[in-house]
């Protein structure tokens, strides 16, 4: 790159912040989007059957790379107090982060593989980041990044610990069904795509009839008044009929308007818990051969 400067590029928050901070140079393999600790020949997340390894091999790149080769932040509004951050052109699975803003503070649900100064400053014009959460390894993106950028903890539940590929501080493990994370922010372990999936209920939002941030643990699919539910999206692995039964029991006390999946406008508007109660009946009874 050559072209990162040394110099403080603006002052925010009581510290100074250099481009410098970033470990620009850290492998992102190409296929997930996960940034690692250090150089390695694989990548576990995508050697797991829920991926795949790229059809060309294992590739790599760094936040370097992905800059020199065009890529950039896009925020923009996905609903009443919500700001979608994405990556322009789309990188990996091309996921899209969520950002609550919240009295309390703001809270950046799931994650993307990329960042920059512009970005940043972007993000802190929208209030910052409290505290970070995301739904299951896929998308862990560049989420120690973020971390460090915004001096805030990443949320991720226990039972996903073995799939951090840059162990650090700010990662915050949490064990147990429900976490406060925020006022009225609360995250449910749900258990579906992967043991430690978790999704994200805001209560406050919109209006007050709440909201859920579901990635792809619970997936909004193409026609958005429904979602659907797999242990493998690429490779079309059905999730198992009892671990849906027991995630959407643990759901069942939080109302919901509107679902908030893991792509860009993959929205259910309204009537969302209803949505995802029939989404599920459907789901169960085709899985099971029941009658319709
Ligand atoms: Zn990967
Ligand atoms: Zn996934």
């Amino acid at each position: 790159m050559g072209d990162i400067p040394a110099e403080p590029r603006w002052r925010a928050g009581g510290r100074t912040w250099y481009t410098g901070d970033m470990a620009t140079e850290l492998p992102i393999c190409r296929t997930c989007g996960v940034q690692y600790a250090a150089p390695r020949p694989d990548c576990p997340v995508c050697l797991d059957e829920r991926q795949y390894v790229g059809w060309g091999g294992q590739q790599w790149t760094t936040l370097a790379g992905l800059r020199a080769s065009g890529h950039h932040g896009r925020v923009a509004r996905e609903g009443p107090g919500v700001t979608g951050v994405g990556t322009d052109p789309p990188f990996a699975i091309g996921q899209r982060a969520l950002l609550i803003q919240s009295p309390g503070g703001n809270v950046l649900w799931d994650m993307i593989s990329y960042l920059d100064d512009d970005l940043v400053a972007q993000v802190r014009e929208l209030g910052g980041i409290s505290a970070i959460a995301i739904s299951h390894p896929h998308f862990y993106g560049a989420m120690i990044e973020w971390a460090h950028a915004f001096d805030a903890p990443v949320y991720i539940h226990a039972a996903d610990r073995q799939w951090v590929a840059r162990p650090d501080p700010s990662v915050t493990f949490w064990d147990g069904d429900t976490r406060e994370i925020g006022d009225g922010l609360t995250l449910i372990h749900v258990g579906l795509h992967f043991d430690g999936g978790q999704v994200l209920h805001w209560a406050a939002g919109p209006d007050g009839a709440g909201a859920l941030l579901s990635g792809d643990i619970m997936t909004v699919v193409q026609d958005r008044r429904w979602v659907s539910f797999m242990r493998s999206y690429p490779n079309l692995i059905p999730e198992r009929p009892s671990a849906i039964r027991r995630g959407l029991s643990r759901l069942e006390p939080y109302p919901f308007r509107r679902v908030y999946g893991a792509w860009w406008n993959r929205i259910i508007a309204a009537d969302g818990a209803a949505a995802v109660r029939r989404s599920a009946e459907r789901y169960l009874r085709w899985s099971l051969d029941e009658e319709a």
